[in-house]
């Protein structure tokens, strides 16, 4: 099934069935879409093949969008002590067990970057707020992050209108801090510099990475991800193409574009047409212009909205609107138009 990610967030505190939130791929189908639920096990890129459990493929064009893997075991003690918020069966976990945590201290553990939906912990972190506040449990958020700000790559602004959104709910925000090992025992953080934090409820965002099909592949560059040209997503290998988190496009001022769907989507159109245009002997025109748009969900019935220009020069310009009740609305909305569109 396609599990529609943002919505993780409301499954893990009981707000959203989480059958609710999927859909089976098999319905692509109805499109005319052949789908194969199947494993792949090797790309031969030189002899131009795909290699599954189940059949084996040649291509004349290649999309691979195998996004981002997680690996909790490469985070030292993160499989024993963390609920993994970047998972189904971790969101599920973390709604059992929340209702029978009364009292102490959560912190949600961003492990390493780069990781999907730049967001995504800050809105678990401000929707966990609100369903204790809801509760009326005595419960103390922190979130713990590796970055200097709150969605980085958005600039400093968004950054700051992120920290003060978190401030405003009493949830601490501690930066720059790159996790070393977690300790379930003694339930205790321990961060490159010596420093240690404790927590009664940990949830983690795990370390991220290619998927293990690609290791050793010839379309990654120096970053470890795939290398594409940033307007057309094609690799350096003639009609491969690579779109959605399994890339790295950097950008002007050198960070990477986030690991976002809304990116993975517009970049979806553009690989769609260019492949359409070469198939019927047409230079290919549209282009990925680096444009995205993110809610960012409050839990309190409202949420704000940032958008903007990731490939502006010297630094992408992003704006983000205050949180409003039309703004959930609108989150909301987005998630079924998504789900009843494509499927
Ligand atoms: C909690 C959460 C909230 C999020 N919220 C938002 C949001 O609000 N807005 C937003 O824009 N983005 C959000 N995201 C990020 C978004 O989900 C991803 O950026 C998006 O799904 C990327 O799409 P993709 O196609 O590149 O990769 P994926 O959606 O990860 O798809 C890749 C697929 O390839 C499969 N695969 C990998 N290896 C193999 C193999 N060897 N054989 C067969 N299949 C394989 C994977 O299992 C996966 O199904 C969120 C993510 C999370 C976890």
């Amino acid at each position: 099934s396609l599990i529609f990610n943002p919505s993780l967030l409301w499954v893990m505190v009981g707000w959203r069935d989480h059958q609710k939130i999927q859909k089976p791929l098999s319905l692509l189908q109805k499109k005319g879409i052949r789908f194969l639920n199947s494993v792949v096990s090797k790309i031969d890129f030189e002899n131009r093949k795909v290699f599954t459990l189940e059949e084996d493929f040649t291509f004349d064009y290649l999309v691979t969008a195998l996004g981002a893997s997680t690996y909790p075991d490469r985070q030292k003690g993160f499989q024993e002590a963390a609920y993994n918020l970047y998972d189904l069966s971790g969101a599920l976990k973390i709604r059992e067990a929340i209702e029978k945590f009364e009292k102490g201290r959560m912190v949600v553990l961003i492990s390493s970057k780069p990781f999907k939906c730049p967001a995504a912990p800050y809105e678990a972190a401000l929707i966990l707020s609100e369903y204790f506040k809801r509760k009326r449990r005595d419960v103390e958020i922190e979130l713990v992050t590796p970055e200097p700000l709150p969605m980085g790559v958005a600039g400093q602004d968004v950054g700051n209108m992120v920290v003060s959104l978190l401030q405003s709910r009493g949830i601490r925000f501690v930066s720059q801090h790159q996790v070393e090992s977690i300790d379930q025992t003694k339930k205790e953080i321990s961060f490159q510099g010596g420093e240690r934090i404790s927590f009664d409820f940990l949830i983690g965002i795990p370390p991220h990475g290619i998927p293990q099909v690609l290791n050793g592949s010839p379309i990654l560059g120096e970053s470890g991800w795939v290398k594409v040209n940033k307007n057309t997503l094609e690799t350096d290998l003639e009609n491969v193409y690579a779109l959605g988190d399994v890339t790295a496009i950097k950008l002007a001022a050198g960070k990477p574009l986030p690991k976002a769907g809304v990116f993975a989507h517009f970049e979806a159109d553009v690989v769609a047409k260019s492949i359409e245009a070469k198939i019927n002997g047409i230079s290919p025109k549209k282009e990925f212009d680096g444009k995205g748009y993110c809610f960012i969900e409050l839990g309190n019935g409202k949420a704000a909205y940032a958008s903007g220009n990731f490939y502006a020069e010297p630094d992408p310009v992003v704006k983000m609107k205050r949180a409003s009740r039309f703004r959930h609305w609108g989150k909301a909305q987005f998630e079924k138009w998504w789900l009843r569109k494509w499927f």
